[in-house]
């Protein structure tokens, strides 16, 4: 029926999206591989699938939220002949996850040759955003495949940004994320010079947020998780990290040189030998560097 969905990924963001998926009355069927994730989708109103056969076929609408782009190309490859098998007609596949815009068009065009449509839907927001169903959700794709997933869209998302066609959505993501590592360095270093100055960070960072240096890492990410010293914001090292490499890639790809790019990603990558890639990525604003 219409409100079929299957969400698949129930992880830090996942499991909230399914969540309020089914609290918001649609027919939500989740998937994951670990059982400790379908077993907490399950206490949220979600029927835990025991693989992929069982979610699929019946879903009109198909919602990824998976680590990466490797991710969710291997499942609808091996997968595509169960998409809309039971369904019927055009089955909207929405794509959460933070992927690679190549493969976003590869992803489109096949599923367009199988009948079916497919956005590139990346989210900002957090756990609590998705738990909320108050993301922001930037999309690439065609309007008419964006007017039938609408519903779902509308439900998971308070800001929705048609970006271009497919590819658009994970381009803005990845230019979302580096900004976010570079503002997580560049912050980390204005606080650090403040302190090396006689000046609590705390006193500068009220400035800031009242001032014209401020960003979403200075308004949130170090208040709520850094200077707390709570670290737990729910995204890991690991997926930031992947994401500034895909975000060099696509400079790389397109020809242009940035050279605070290019030192940002050192710096994250430079963080391996202290940070886990299962660490919290907060844990970035508080890593001091050898030599800095
Ligand atoms: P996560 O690691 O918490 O969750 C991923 C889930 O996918 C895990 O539960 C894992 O078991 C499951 N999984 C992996 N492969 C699978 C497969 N083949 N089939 C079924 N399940 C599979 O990751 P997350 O933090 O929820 O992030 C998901 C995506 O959203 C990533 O691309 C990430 O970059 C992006 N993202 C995360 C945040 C955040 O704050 N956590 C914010 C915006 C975007």
């Amino acid at each position: 029926n219409e409100t079929s969905v299957a969400m698949v990924g129930l992880g830090s963001m996942g499991l909230g999206m399914a969540g309020t998926l089914a609290t918001k009355g649609f027919s939500v069927t989740g998937f994951d591989l670990s059982p400790a994730r379908l077993e907490a989708a399950a206490a949220l109103g979600v029927r835990p699938a025991a693989d992929l056969a069982e979610a699929l076929p019946a879903a009109r609408f198909i919602v990824f939220s998976l680590p990466t782009a490797r991710d969710v190309a291997g499942v609808v490859e091996a997968h595509l002949p169960l998409i809309g098998s039971r369904a019927g007609g055009r089955v909207i596949v929405v794509d959460t996850s933070t992927s690679e815009p190549g493969v976003s068009r590869d992803l489109a065009a096949r599923l367009d040759a199988a009948g079916h449509g497919f956005l590139d839907a990346p989210v900002s927001g957090g756990p609590a955003g998705a738990a909320a169903g108050k993301l922001a959700m930037m999309i690439g794709g065609a309007e008419g495949d964006l007017a039938l997933a609408r519903p779902v869209i509308e439900a998971l998302a308070a800001h929705i940004l048609h970006v271009g066609p497919s590819g658009a959505g994970n381009v803005a993501k990845l230019v979302n994320n580096l900004l976010v590592a570079a503002h997580m360095i560049t912050t980390a270093e204005g606080l650090k010079l403040a302190a090396a100055a006689g000046v609590e960070p705390e006193a500068v960072l009220r400035v800031l947020n009242a001032a014209s240096g401020k960003t979403f890492l200075s308004e949130v990410h170090f208040p709520t998780w850094i200077m707390s010293g709570r670290f737990d914001s729910g995204f890991s090292m690991g997926l930031m990290k992947k994401d500034v490499r895909l975000a060099e890639a696509l400079a790389r790809e397109s020809g242009v040189e940035l050279p605070l790019t290019a030192e940002a990603a050192r710096l994250w990558e430079e963080s391996a030998g202290a940070l886990a890639d299962t660490d919290d990525f907060t844990r970035m604003g508080a890593f001091k560097p050898a030599g800095r």
